[in-house]
């Protein structure tokens, strides 16, 4: 079976780490079409659009994508292409690695984000000069399908048995509160164990001790917050991945952004795209293909070759080269 991913590498170092991932992808023994698609500030330059049509109904009709960066369009970019995968959650993993510096090298998170509502779906308002409003929205169904995917999530793992719910639900009694009821009802039926923290609590507890913490589950707004400051605890966003899955699609991207100080020279990291594109063998059902690009990553930022963001004189390719080898 010919599995269909659109290859959208978008600007800066996007244009860098993507290929370096499909390289890595390339040299497994799956059945790949890759179909590039343009997006992002070059694009909209040439002809006015960030998103071209044709990239999002790739992105809609793609078994999977493989997203890179893109810089001051990133808005009118990454979420069409996250509402064309119908994506309903953001999967972030916030792991140390051996050998590299962390504030945390303990920590081993995984974040489960809900993605299409909360304050970033709401509406907000100027009423007067010196007013403004925002609107909140919260829905049982979108709680439902995050606590479900949570669940089976949990239930299919040999790592995870259980997950913390993460709110504000003592303040937001009534948005917060439903999507706390919500999730917590959805795992009591599915026999799945939770505890619940409040996300001011969990953002000082996590920093002292992320060990307690294992999969997180939280509304939009927290789910952002705070996996970026779990992505703090493990030495920063270079080397982190994400995934947006939807029901029947999903979109694989790194959390860094195009860093256009050093776009061009073939030095970036390409891990966290690499990682992520691990991410995707695992979504497609090529578990230990994933273990296996997951070590070769790991085994690479441990003993080298690195790029320079990590100490090491390497190009982005000799890390990618230096990871396919390990496969
Ligand atoms: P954007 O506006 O697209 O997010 P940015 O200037 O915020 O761009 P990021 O990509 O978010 O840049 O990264 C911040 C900094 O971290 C970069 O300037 C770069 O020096 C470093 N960095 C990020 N990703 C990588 C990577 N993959 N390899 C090496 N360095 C990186
Ligand atoms: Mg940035």
């Amino acid at each position: 079976m010919t599995h269909e991913i659109a290859v959208i590498p978008g600007d800066g170092i996007g244009k860098e780490v993507t290929p370096a991932a499909v390289e890595v992808l390339e040299s497994l023994d799956i059945d790949f079409e890759f179909i590039e698609a343009e997006a992002g500030d070059a694009v909209k330059e040439e002809t006015g659009e960030a998103l071209p049509q044709e990239t999002y109904d790739l992105a809609a009709s793609a078994d999977a994508t493989l997203f890179g960066a893109a810089g001051e369009t990133a808005a009118d970019v990454i979420l069409p292409l996250r509402e064309a995968v119908d994506s309903f959650v953001n999967v972030r993993p916030a792991k140390a690695y051996p050998g590299i510096d962390a504030v945390r090298p303990e920590t081993d998170l995984l974040f489960l984000r809900e993605n299409t509502e909360g304050v970033y779906s709401g509406h907000e308002d100027r009423l007067t000069d010196d007013v403004s409003t925002l609107t909140r929205v919260v829905t049982e169904s979108a709680s439902e399908r995050l606590a479900e995917f949570a669940c089976d999530f949990v239930a299919d793992s040999d790592k995870h048995d259980s997950f913390t719910i993460v709110h504000k639900a003592n303040v937001m009694r009534e948005t917060d509160g439903l999507f706390r009821d919500t999730v917590k009802s959805v795992a009591d039926e599915q026999g799945i164990e939770t505890d619940e923290v409040l996300m001011d609590a969990f953002a000082t507890r996590v920093c002292l001790d992320p060990e307690q913490f294992d999969v997180v589950v939280c509304p939009n707004l927290a789910g952002d917050v705070l996996s970026d400051l779990a992505a703090g605890l493990v030495g920063g966003l270079g080397l982190l991945p994400s995934a947006n899955i939807g029901p029947e699609r999903a979109l694989f991207e790194p959390v860094h952004g195009t860093a256009p100080d050093i776009a061009g020279e073939n030095v970036a990291n390409p891990a966290a795209k690499i990682i992520s594109a691990a991410m995707m063998l695992e979504y497609l059902g090529y578990e230990e293909e994933s273990e296996a690009v997951n070590a070769a990553v790991e085994a690479t930022l441990a003993d080298g070759p690195r790029t320079p963001d990590l100490g090491g004189d390497a190009s982005t390719e000799d890390v990618t080269a230096a990871v396919i080898d390990r496969l």
